[in-house]
């Protein structure tokens, strides 16, 4: 017998399947761990990676909250010039995301002294990135560690598997009042994802993923539980609607449901 064979859709899940297929908004607390504003930088992207563009989806699909990184800082383009932009959009009236600031962990001496500042102006947690191939467990990351610890912030780290999700374990480890959030559950070495978010309190992971693996948060959720697994959605990379929906068509319970597409989050983020 397979996972959907016994399972049935419940009134909750049909009136949010509904909801998908009018366009509508869905009617459900929502958070987006994982997010990025693109800053104009060209990725390809045919989303809009503005912060006008992330809100106009947060509202079309009612997603209360959405925390991200401005890509630019992580990817080597530009620390200061992305972050900057960010702080800029979270001042903004309205602004309803939330920012990590981008450690480029290559930034050079000011690196400590301006993630301080950051963090002095409104970020609420770290964006790290496999960008120079060093491990997340490297002596280079502990002092901005310290500061995202002392602060209890967390900290979504860019991962594909090992080792990056076993290096960042043993940061969690480390610094166990960072909420470290793994990203890209299913990308490659699932068990490891499984094992290090049912293992350390402070590890959690997310769903962003481009693809829509047949299975992969319920398979997540039979074996850990959904108390670590956040929706993330890697928008404005990635369409938030459809990542969104492989949360709601997944068959899953409403509880387990609600836990992944928000209510995990608010541990992190309020
Ligand atoms: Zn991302």
């Amino acid at each position: 017998m397979s996972y959907c064979d016994d399972f049935i859709i419940s009134d909750a899940q049909k009136e949010l399947i509904a909801r998908v297929h009018r366009a509508d908004t869905l009617g459900e607390f929502i958070f987006d761990v994982h997010g990025h504003t693109n800053d104009g930088w060209s990725l390809a992207s045919v989303f809009d990676g503005t912060s006008e563009g992330l809100h106009w989806e947060m509202e079309q699909l009612g997603v209360s909250g959405l925390a991200v990184s401005a890509i630019c800082s992580i990817s080597g383009v530009d620390f200061e010039w992305a972050n900057n932009a960010l702080m800029a959009d979270i001042q903004k009236q309205g602004n309803k995301i939330h920012a990590y600031v981008g450690i480029d962990i290559m930034h050079g001496k000011t690196l400590v002294a301006d993630v301080e500042n950051y963090l002095n102006n409104g970020f609420k947690g770290g964006k790290i990135y496999t960008r120079w191939g060093i491990p997340y467990n490297d002596p280079a990351y502990y002092d901005v560690f310290e500061l995202l610890n002392a602060r209890k912030l967390p900290c979504l780290a860019h991962c594909w598997g090992e080792p990056n999700v076993s290096n960042l374990a043993k940061a969690a480890v480390m610094f166990p009042d960072i909420n470290f959030i793994a990203a890209h559950t299913g990308s490659a070495d699932l068990d490891v994802y499984l094992d290090k978010a049912a293992r350390h309190d402070n590890f959690y992971i997310d769903t962003a993923i481009s693809g829509g693996p047949r299975g992969l948060i319920e398979k997540v959720v039979s074996r850990i539980g959904s108390e670590k697994l956040c929706f993330g959605s890697d928008a404005a990379l990635f369409s938030m609607a459809q990542q969104v929906s492989r949360v709601i068509a997944a068959r899953i319970s409403d509880d387990d449901r609600r836990n992944i597409l928000g209510l995990n989050a608010k541990n992190l983020f309020y």
